[in-house]
């Protein structure tokens, strides 16, 4: 077990690190490769991705929002997202 597992993109070309968010109860995924440039420290047990981490969904006028740093296997809320974990700092876990 762990808290961030290493998946295939979905074009097979490359990784991505997925974790699941105790906001949202889905997983998020971060692509190294992608824009921003994440820096991971690859310790699956104690992740840390820096910078912060911007998830929208929703319609575009009125987005679900979760935004959060990835801190020594901390997930820190920020004050923007639009769920009850906002300001909060959670342990990621293992899945
Ligand atoms: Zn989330």
């Amino acid at each position: 077990m762990a808290k961030i597992h290493e998946v295939k993109k979905i074009d097979n070309v490359g990784v991505e690190y997925t974790f699941m968010c105790p906001a949202c109860g889905v997983c998020h995924s971060v692509d190294l490769d992608g824009y921003p440039k994440y820096v991971f420290n690859k310790n699956m047990d104690q992740p840390s991705f820096w910078p912060a981490i911007m998830v929208r969904t929703g319609p575009e006028n009125n987005p679900n929002i979760c935004h959060f740093l990835i801190d020594i296997g901390l997930i820190k809320f920020l004050s923007d997202c639009t769920h009850e974990l906002k300001n909060k700092t959670i342990k990621l876990e293992d899945f």
